[in-house]
């Protein structure tokens, strides 16, 4: 299978090619160049296989280069889940609603599902691609990502990882579990500025033909981890497959019958996933693309419109704090019939203008298969209470966001009884805080006594790596300038 740049069709490379260049010379995004297509009998193998055979299977369609005992290499990284199912499937309202756990993975956040697999998809695809003998990650996160990938990373042979996150802009958890991340291939550094200064740093480093130059005397090539690379995608298609077999192992539903999926969106990968499943022949009925504050993709699907002109709203699920959504991109393609000159206008228009619109009848297929909807603030923390209160059920700020996203189509809905499953991204405990403002907690003042009051709150087992963050050393305790990093690289040499 080849695949295609979203905006020069004329470039296509291999599956494992994608994987190491990350991202198409000209800013493009690789997509393939056709879904492997399933009928309902092979969707029905899955209930009898367990996590980590479902995942091979749908990814092996994908990734003909790789051999059955690569693509079993892989998917062993699920071996650091805490849960047996590796994405559990809990029923949570009546018979029709339901929850699909990604967070049972060591950061406790769905980043890991992609990024425990993603390691070895690209360590085989160096050797494939005969590229130099190393590479190493240079990430800038904003929270999740650069935990989930530092765990995933941690001594990977022949592989560096190198972390920036901005001083004093992600939660007191998510910087533990940053600067206590052992391993000796792991670099982690404070950068004076916010999370845009430190993503504008990072893809200077990436453009720099100099640094470039210096890592590669040493046989070093960069790579990134961020979530348009199609390496971090296609294990994400997995798990909706898996829910769905889920349903039918359970006898909720018989093959053929749609599942909606309600999916918190940021960056557009999640639910991408789910769309492609969709295209793959999984009977999904709508997704339901549930924003927060910052809507604008809320917006888009309303009006066929992105107008990423707006201001920057940080809110309690900030992992979907993000105004230009990445890999729209590649749905752009899909829906403008893999017309890559349409899909580079449009993105000179977003660079220039801050905006661009769609076509009515682009529009039109778009809205026959998402659903959307926001929650502000008040409305996020109204869910967590609801369906704690409701269904005994306790969700992260993320999560609330599409469980409210799933009234709204209800509401709109009546009489569709169709199973839907919401996508839960993130532990609870990972943003104790709002979760017990959400409850009507007194919220305690140290993030290590809010983890503790949630417990005694709801009697849920607080996961063990999170309470004991707050003993581990502090391994990485540096900070430096956004003009400083290749040369932190350069001296720190992860690889
Ligand atoms: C990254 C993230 C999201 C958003 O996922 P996208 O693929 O960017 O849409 C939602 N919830 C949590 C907890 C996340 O870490």
């Amino acid at each position: 299978m080849r695949y295609r740049s979203t905006r020069d069709s004329s470039i296509a490379v291999s599956a494992p090619q994608s994987i190491y260049q990350g991202l198409s010379p000209e800013g493009g995004l690789f997509v393939p160049e056709s879904f492997p297509r399933w009928t309902a009998e092979e969707i029905g193998e899955l209930c009898g296989l367990p996590y980590r055979s479902r995942a091979a299977r749908v990814l092996g369609g994908y990734l003909p280069e790789y051999t059955q005992a690569e693509l079993q290499q892989a998917v062993a990284g699920y071996a650091a889940f805490s849960h047996p199912d590796v994405a559990p499937l809990v029923r949570v309202g009546g018979d029709t609603v339901y929850a699909l756990e990604l967070w049972h993975g060591p950061t406790h956040a769905f980043k890991d599902m992609a990024l425990q697999v993603l390691p070895a998809l690209l360590s085989q695809a160096m050797r494939k691609c005969a590229a130099n003998a190393k590479v190493m990650i240079l990430v800038a996160t904003s929270g999740d990502t650069g935990t989930a990938a530092l765990n995933g990373f941690a001594d990977q042979p022949d592989t560096g990882i190198a972390v920036f996150y901005p001083d004093g802009g992600v939660s007191a958890a998510q910087r533990l579990q940053m600067v206590t991340q052992t391993g000796g291939n792991v670099r982690v550094c404070a950068v004076r500025g916010n999370f845009d200064d430190a993503q504008s740093a990072v893809k200077r480093a990436f453009g720099s033909a100099e640094f470039a130059r210096q890592l590669a005397g040493d046989g070093v090539s960069l790579s990134a981890a961020n979530s348009i690379n199609w390496g971090r995608l296609a294990p994400q298609i997995a798990y909706y497959f898996s829910a769905y077999a889920d349903l039918l192992k359970a006898r909720r539903i018989r093959p053929g019958d749609p599942v909606h999926f309600a999916v918190p969106t940021g960056n557009f990968g999640n639910i991408l996933a789910a769309y492609y499943a969709h295209r793959m022949g999984l009977p999904i009925g709508k997704l339901i693309c549930a924003s927060n504050a910052n809507n604008v993709l809320y917006d888009f699907l309303q009006t066929g419109s992105y107008d990423a002109r707006r201001d920057f709203r940080r809110t309690s699920s900030p992992s979907m704090d993000i105004l230009i959504s990445s890999n729209l991109e590649r749905l752009l393609y899909e829906l403008a019939d893999r017309d890559s000159a349409q899909v580079a206008e449009w993105m000179a228009q977003l660079q220039s203008d801050g905006r661009y619109a769609l076509s009515p009848d682009t529009m039109a297929r778009l809205k026959g298969q998402f659903f959307t909807a926001w929650a502000d603030e008040s409305q996020t923390a109204s869910a967590i209470r609801e369906a704690w209160s409701d269904h005994g059920y306790l969700m992260d700020p993320h999560t609330a966001v599409a469980w409210h996203a799933v009234n709204a189509f209800r509401a709109e809905n009546v009489g569709d009884n169709a199973p839907i499953v919401v996508v839960s991204t993130a532990s609870p405990y990972k943003f104790s805080a709002d979760v017990l403002a959400a409850l009507g907690v007194s919220v305690p003042d140290d993030e290590q006594a809010c983890m503790r009051a949630l417990e005694r709150t709801t009697g849920l087992p607080l996961p063990q790596s999170l309470g004991e963050l707050f003993r581990r050393p502090v391994l990485h305790p540096d900070i430096c300038g956004c003009d400083e990093i290749e040369n932190w690289v350069l001296t720190h040499r992860p690889v």
